[in-house]
């Protein structure tokens, strides 16, 4: 089944907002097995926009539109598709109540021109907005359906799980899956991972093998095709193992998780307590531990030390210290984290001492940052040259920190 989807507005057109809608439905759309073979994205103007969903019906079975369905005379979407399939609309009683009921329980006034969202396609199936008011809509004309989907990211994404989803799977029979996994890397370059992996990625067909560059690391995605998902999952079994044989050292998670979450059960599972002394980050590595939900059973504290004053009374790091080696050293990274956990009375604290741009401090590079671990089996530290601007910077030392974390409580340093 050949797939158009059409993105409607403006703003995309404009570069005012980014098509995630498109992305996030085509990735969708190939794990089910179904071809998007195009997309287009046409502004709010009828012409144009008829046009294009002309056009689509040329070549596609299945239209899927977002955007545009809202209550103002510039969502123009569901009309002209209702034309192109020469359908009258007419105001669907159940939904007006529907939306009626919305604004009631919002204490908001509903004005006229959202009873437009009310207003339905002779023959059409009503998809149920559960994220906002304005509901979907499907068309079919002989072999080909169009499908009408509102364009804020929530609703249109909650609407295609429950309903188009189900609907496709109904209509069209689900003949292969399309599905991935993904191995979450850190501390390997992408050009080291290719030359590990490299006669892989040549000799790649079913699954197929993409490297691809993260701000939280290198990913390796294994994507089969197959007519069920257990048998497209055994397809990917046996490369994921030889994968694992080569660089598992470096593979911290599967499917993204994020490397705070990890850190966040490996504590958890240990029983142990965390504190932070970060300087360079601001508080970054701390904010991202405690996106976590539970996170305050094991997260002590975190001082932000971010002068030298700082580092010595809320630490006890050395005045010779930090005039010898200076804040950015090895030396000052180990005894802020001893200090930390000390102050903060944790089992294990972890340090964050470095240059974040853009100019050099201390006569050191912009991107060295080191980090130390300190724990009841001692402190350790790295050392790293991180690149990148400086919110790239801070965000690259509070994942190598987290790497750091976990590595230490696994035991691996
Ligand atoms: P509303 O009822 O809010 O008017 P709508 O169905 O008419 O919804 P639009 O007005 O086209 O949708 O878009 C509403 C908002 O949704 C946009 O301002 C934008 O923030 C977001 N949005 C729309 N289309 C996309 C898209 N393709 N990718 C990402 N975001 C989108």
């Amino acid at each position: 089944m050949i797939v158009e989807l059409i993105t409607t507005g403006s703003e995309l057109l404009l570069g005012q907002i980014v098509n995630t809608n498109a992305a996030w439905m085509a990735q969708k759309l190939n794990e089910i097995g179904f071809d998007v073979c195009y997309q287009t994205t046409v502004g709010d103007n009828r012409a144009r926009m008829e046009e294009t969903v002309r056009h689509a019906l040329t070549r596609a079975n299945i239209i899927i539109t977002s955007g545009g369905l809202g209550p103002t005379r510039g969502d123009i979407t569901k009309e002209v598709c209702a034309d192109v399939f020469g359908r009258a609309l007419s105001l669907n009683e159940e939904c007006a109540e529907r939306l009626k009921e919305n604004f009631r329980r919002r204490e908001k006034e509903m004005t006229e021109n959202n009873l437009r969202q009310a207003m339905i396609p002779e023959g059409a199936k009503i998809l149920v907005n559960h994220a906002g008011t304005a509901p979907g809509i499907v068309l079919e004309e002989g072999d080909k359906v169009i499908i009408n989907l509102p364009g804020p990211p929530h609703e249109m994404k909650d609407m295609f799980t429950r309903s188009v989803v189900p609907y496709l799977a109904e209509k069209f029979g689900l003949d292969a899956v399309i599905i991935s996994r993904v191995l979450d890397t850190y501390g390997i370059g992408e050009s080291q991972l290719e030359t590990k992996i490299q006669d892989l990625i040549l000799a790649q067909k079913n699954p197929t093998l993409a490297l691809l560059c993260r701000p939280t690391g290198n990913i390796i995605r294994i994507t089969a095709k197959a007519k069920t998902r257990s048998e497209a999952e055994s397809l990917i079994a046996p490369v994921e193992s030889e994968i694992r044989s080569r660089v598992s050292d470096f593979i911290y998670a599967v499917d993204d998780e994020p490397m705070e979450e990890i850190v966040g059960k490996l504590l958890k599972e240990k029983r142990l307590t965390i504190a932070a002394a970060e300087s360079c980050t601001g508080g970054l590595f701390t904010s991202r531990l405690t996106d976590v939900a539970g996170a305050s059973e094991y997260v002590k504290g975190s001082i932000v030390s971010y002068t030298l004053a700082v580092k010595e009374k809320a630490l006890g790091v050395k005045k010779s210290t930090l005039d010898e080696h200076g804040a950015v050293s090895e030396q000052a990274a180990r005894e802020m984290a001893e200090g930390a956990r000390s102050a903060m009375s944790s089992d294990i604290a972890v340090a964050i001492t470095g240059n974040a741009g853009p100019s050099p401090s201390e006569g050191k590079p912009i991107g060295l940052v080191y980090v130390a671990v300190a724990g009841e089996r001692g402190t350790v530290c790295e050392k790293n040259i991180l690149s990148g601007k400086r919110a790239q910077i801070k965000f690259s030392a509070s994942q190598s920190a987290m790497n750091m974390v976990r590595r230490y409580l696994l035991g691996e340093i």
